[in-house]
């Protein structure tokens, strides 16, 4: 039975949220959510009291109510996932989502699959048709060289297939210089068991010549293997096998090469650091007979795995019963398809991956400068600190290791506050502001600001020192890009 005597007890949201506003600044705008997870946690007290099971005065009091709603703000219904600015200087970075979408491909992907749409349907010929042949034609335009293209779940799923339907319980050889892992848990003699496949190593760890893959051939090879060692190089007294001559040797034994690559530079025009990195137009140039490629590397997509080459041995994967589960979605295609369309027009800097990549020192630079300027007209607070700073960007994604991205940041100090506080600072905000921290400072590296994003972070810096009536100035800088 509900006492009436109750009710009086539980505190207003005012009240609640005047607790959680000091604290921790609730930013504007979260502040909808965390307004609807107090009165989430005040309406399920107002329940246990009319269901006689009041609470106590502690979980009444008004400290109490914010601590329980802001653990319901984290775990609310709406879902997890949420926009992160990734200020780290790290383009392709595999913790926040890897490559960053256009929003202008989801548009075209809602267009186009948000209803009904042709799938596994051949609209002329009114029958079943195939989800294969999506996506499948752009690729062939964008890789001229492949015969064939299959799309699945990602690069690992691409390498599994391929292992799977041409090699299971059969060998492949390797070369133990490239036993490698990726990272993510991708380790190639792992893929390799789990595919049933034999895995014969041939060579050392620095030097394998192609008389170890001719020695290793027998009647239960399956296929000759090469994988990319994306993140990381080996110099010295090494010696590899170009995928060529081992090309010309799997062919003479009629098998084939295969080779799993990964980073997928199909456009390097203007990116220095791909410098010297092989894309797939090369590995198939060169005689390859199939590639595995990642969407979401320096394709600059969403995640995909994709497997170009020779339809003859594209033909078994795509109709191997573990390409069911593999598959990838609608969503998946519309979206490959819109930064492929990006690709053979050369609109090189409307994917944004690749327009970070491509983007020099001094165009980053200027970025910070004007950030800077905008925040001194907005008039820095007391003891804010900003410099201009050289930073070390990185590719990520485990590609391009050894090729440094010179790029700039802006440094922050807050006089009287602890970098790793300044750090938690920029990460509770609404969105989150996620930089660097080093040398006593967090330093935010703005290669990888992505367009429209230049008022969020104005606004995240001024917040920081208890600014939250700040409204930020008219768009300037890199927000007058299209932000598609
Ligand atoms: C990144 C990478 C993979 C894994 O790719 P995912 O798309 O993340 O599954 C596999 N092989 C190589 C050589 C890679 O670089």
């Amino acid at each position: 039975m509900a006492n009436s005597d109750d009710f009086p007890r539980l505190p207003s949201v005012d009240r609640v949220l005047a607790r959680l506003a000091p604290a921790t600044m609730v930013p504007q705008s979260r502040r909808a959510h965390i307004v609807a997870s107090v009165r989430d946690q005040l309406a399920t007290l107002r329940d246990r009291i009319r269901q006689g099971n009041p609470p106590t005065d502690a979980e009444c009091h008004p400290d109490a109510v914010a601590r329980a709603a802001m653990a319901r703000a984290s775990t609310r219904l709406e879902g997890s996932l949420r926009p992160v600015v990734n200020l780290t200087g790290i383009v392709l970075h595999t913790n926040l989502g890897r490559a960053p979408l256009a929003p202008v491909w989801l548009d075209e992907a809602r267009d186009r699959v948000a209803g009904y749409c042709n799938l596994e349907f051949d609209i002329d010929a009114r029958r079943r048709g195939s989800r294969n042949d999506h996506a499948a034609d752009l690729l062939r335009r964008v890789v001229p060289q492949a015969e064939a293209a299959l799309v699945v779940n990602n690069c690992a799923a691409a390498v599994l297939l391929t292992l799977t339907a041409l090699a299971r319980g059969r060998e492949v050889v390797v070369s133990r210089g490239e036993l490698v892992e990726i990272g993510g848990g991708f380790r190639v003699p792992e893929v390799m068991a789990a595919s049933g496949a034999r895995l014969v190593e041939v060579g050392t760890t620095n030097r394998t010549r192609l008389a170890d893959f001719e020695a290793a051939i027998g009647p239960d090879t399956a296929l000759l293997f090469k994988a990319h060692r994306s993140n990381f190089r080996m110099t010295g007294f090494v010696q590899d096998v170009d995928i060529g001559q081992m090309a010309t040797l799997a062919h003479r034994h009629a098998l084939p090469a295969v080779f799993d690559l990964g980073s997928g530079l199909v456009s390097p025009q203007g990116i220095a650091a791909a410098e010297g990195e092989p894309g797939p137009r090369d590995i198939l140039a060169a005689g390859a007979d199939l590639v595995c490629i990642s969407g979401d590397k320096l394709l600059g997509g969403p995640q995909a795995g994709i497997i170009l080459g020779r339809e003859a041995w594209v033909e078994p994967l795509r109709t191997h019963p573990l390409m069911r589960a593999l598959r990838v979605d609608k969503l998946t295609l519309a979206v490959l398809e819109a930064v492929l369309r990006r690709h053979l027009s050369g609109d090189l800097d409307r994917i944004p991956a690749l327009a970070a990549l491509r983007l020099s020192p001094q165009g980053v630079r200027r970025r910070c400068v004007a950030l800077v300027r905008r925040l001194r007209q907005a008039g820095l607070p007391e003891g804010l600190h900003l410099d201009i700073v050289p930073t070390r960007a990185e590719t990520g994604g485990g590609t391009l290791p050894a090729t440094p991205l010179p790029s700039y940041g802006v440094a922050i100090r807050l006089d009287g506050v602890p970098e790793d506080v300044v750090d938690a600072r920029l990460r509770a905000g609404g969105p989150p502001v996620v930089g660097r921290v080093q040398d006593g400072a967090v330093v935010l590296d703005l290669r990888t600001l992505l367009p429209g994003q230049q008022g969020v972070v104005a606004r995240a810096i001024l917040e920081l020192a208890g600014n939250p009536g700040f409204h930020p100035a008219p768009a300037s800088g890199i927000d007058t890009d299209d932000p598609r």
